[in-house]
């Protein structure tokens, strides 16, 4: 979409949220700015491109998981053009993310379209790390600029029960092909567990700076309902990082990737251990984003239920954006203040799982 006609003058009924730049030179390409009604800025989408996933984590999925039919999700070209609507209207990060993205067939195909967009800033990428040694080199090739894989323990027995199916030896063989690849970021993300990963976190900060490579200790989310109590095994990440302070000096960085982490640099290594904290440390004030189901559902908060379908609107309007941007414009109207995990871990009120979301 080119939004070269909206203008200051004639802003149409109901985009007053959609801002236009003042002039397209400003912002590099003919964008404007999304705003939500407690004044943050929308710049990063993350899109779920599948529910599927070689993996059951048991923090993220039922061990008995009905996936939704292939004819119900977003196609992917579906997919590129939601990204291409977002991109148009100032979003300039977007996170690919599932279920497992790299399962879907042909996500390459879309990773390579996306990154092609003008505007588009940064196409990244979360994944289990199972197909990487696979699609590691042909990622960065299509214009991926960082992976984010997800790595709760170094113990293959363990990996085992975490993830119900997953080999940890396929992961870290992801995992240096990731590194041998050449993306300009490789983040390990952690969810910390109390009683089942918690005598891990020195052992895989170790891990991350033998690798060169970022690494970030998760707090678990209510998102889903499993066959435990998530408050049994909370871990804060003020915990955490006395935990590992005797291990690593760890100075304090105002760096940021445009997400939620609160960051710590370790002197003398590339890596950087970051900690994100939706329970003890809410960063809802300066959220940045929306997400979007596989299904072509717009969540504009993860720790809430309100969500836009927007498959009618593409299916019913298959050569017209006008619609999709004017719902896109409406998510902003219903994106809450923030969410409320800490009262949810006792009481879920969120049923979808992170898998079904995006993470
Ligand atoms: N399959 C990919 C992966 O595992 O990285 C991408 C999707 S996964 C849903 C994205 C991230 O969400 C992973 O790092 C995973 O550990 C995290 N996650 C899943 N369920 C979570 C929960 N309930 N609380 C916190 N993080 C969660
Ligand atoms: Fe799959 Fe990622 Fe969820 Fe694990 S966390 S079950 S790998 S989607």
């Amino acid at each position: 979409m080119r939004n070269e006609s909206l203008n200051h003058e004639s802003v149409p009924a109901g985009l007053e949220q959609f801002v236009p730049p003042t002039s397209p030179a400003t912002s590099g390409h003919a964008a404007g700015t999304l705003v939500d009604k407690y004044g943050r800025h929308i710049t990063y989408i993350r899109l779920s491109i599948t529910d599927r996933c070689d993996f059951r984590c048991f923090y993220c999925m039922a061990e008995e998981m009905e996936f939704l039919p292939r004819d119900h999700l977003l196609s992917l070209e579906e997919c590129l053009r939601v990204i291409r609507t977002f991109v148009a209207m100032g979003v300039t990060k977007v996170r690919i993310t599932g279920g497992e993205p790299l399962v879907r067939r042909n996500a390459l195909w879309l990773l390579r379209e996306a990154a092609r967009l003008e505007g588009l800033k940064e196409l990244v990428v979360t994944s289990n790390g199972s197909q990487l040694e696979r699609y590691a080199a042909e990622m960065v090739e299509a214009g991926v600029k960082r992976v984010n894989i997800s790595l709760d323990t170094l113990r293959a027995d363990r990996f085992k029960a975490i993830t119900r199916v997953g080999e940890l030896d396929k992961v870290l063989r992801g995992i240096d092909a990731a590194v041998a690849a050449g993306f300009r970021g490789i983040k390990i993300n952690t969810v910390m567990m109390r009683g089942v990963n918690d005598d891990e976190f020195i052992d895989l900060t170790r891990f991350a700076v033998a690798k060169g490579i970022d690494l970030s200790f998760i707090e678990e989310m209510p998102l889903g309902d499993i066959d435990r109590s998530r408050a049994d095994t909370y871990f804060g990440s003020d915990e955490a990082l006395a935990l590992l302070r005797p291990h690593f000096e760890l100075v304090g960085s105002s760096e940021s990737t445009g997400g939620p982490a609160r960051y710590w640099r370790i002197p003398g290594t590339r890596t950087k251990v970051g900690f994100i904290s939706p329970h003890s440390h809410n960063f809802c004030d300066s959220c940045n984003r929306v997400r979007i189901t596989c299904k072509g559902e717009l969540y504009p908060c993860l720790g809430q239920n309100d969500a836009l379908p927007l498959v009618p609107l593409l299916r019913a309007h298959p050569d017209d954006d006008a619609p999709l941007r004017q719902a896109i414009v409406d998510s902003m109207g219903i994106k809450p203040k923030g969410h409320d995990f800490n009262e949810q871990m006792h009481d879920p009120k969120v049923v979808r799982f992170m898998s079904m979301t995006g993470g």
